[in-house]
């Protein structure tokens, strides 16, 4: 079965204002979107209720991240039943700023996209390497080593429910996107792994997204590539370029 092309947004902690992220919304409500396209925007969680009562319901919410316990004395943190209580499908997990900046392992995600699933939410799982591992001829490795903790606490028929986003960290935000070829090689690459390590049909049918300065610019030729399935779309998706970029396919 063909994988449904995704396009995710994630505005990160942007706009700082509620009318900032409801214009956002309007802004999608007003475009034409191709229906091929399965699209989810993450804004900041303060906005995900305003955000679901305004947004069109052909675009779906996701968190920017969730805990990895029930409930709790978690000061701070959200669970994902509160997301699913919310009305919220998607989280974002294993973002690069979250495993730089605030030191989330990769046993960490994997304990997180667990609970996830278990709460019943569809999970955004992000991986990448660094430019010095890039360098240093260990991008598979690398990605392959942050899949396995998930591949650990995670069976077969969970992987349905997850999208991989591999995001090189040297591309996010830098305006240094990979090529078209580096970004097919590696996702080539993470496709065999998932075939190896959990099943042929598992790795045919897990989208496999790109994260890392895309733009309308470059979106179209990196779309065209076989295995990449879709963009994970960081600073773009504030930009009325975010739906040039839902639209690479049309
Ligand atoms: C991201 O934050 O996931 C991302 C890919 O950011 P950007 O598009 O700004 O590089």
């Amino acid at each position: 079965m063909a994988r449904q092309f995704f396009v995710g947004g994630n505005f990160k902690m942007n706009p700082n204002t509620k009318e900032q992220s409801l214009a956002l919304a309007a802004a999608l409500n007003d475009a034409q979107l191709d229906p091929a396209t399965e699209v989810v925007i993450a804004p900041p969680s303060l906005y995900l209720l305003p955000l679901k009562e305004k947004l069109r319901k052909d675009v779906q919410l996701a968190a920017q991240n969730a805990y990895f316990k029930v409930s709790g004395a978690f000061t701070g943190e959200i669970s994902p039943a509160q997301l699913v209580d919310a009305g919220v499908p998607y989280v974002i997990l294993g973002h690069s700023e979250r495993r730089t900046l605030f030191h989330e392992t990769s046993e960490i995600v994997a304990q997180k996209t667990r609970v996830a699933l278990d709460a019943s939410l569809n999970v955004i799982l992000c991986i990448g390497e660094t430019l010095e591992q890039r360098e240093g001829g260990k991008t598979s490795e690398v990605c392959e080593a942050q899949l396995k903790a998930a591949v650990a606490v995670l069976k077969p028929e969970d992987w349905s429910k997850i999208v991989v986003a591999y995001e090189p960290v040297w591309a996010i935000g830098t305006g240094k996107v990979a090529t078209s070829a580096q970004a097919q090689e590696t996702h080539a690459d993470i496709r065999s792994f998932l075939s190896k390590a959990i099943s042929p049909a598992v790795a045919a049918a897990t989208r496999i997204i790109y994260g890392g300065s895309v733009t309308a610019a470059n979106c179209k030729e990196l779309s065209t590539q076989p295995d990449v399935d879709g963009f994970l779309v960081g600073g773009a998706s504030l930009k009325p370029e975010f739906v040039n970029i839902i639209n690479a396919k049309k």
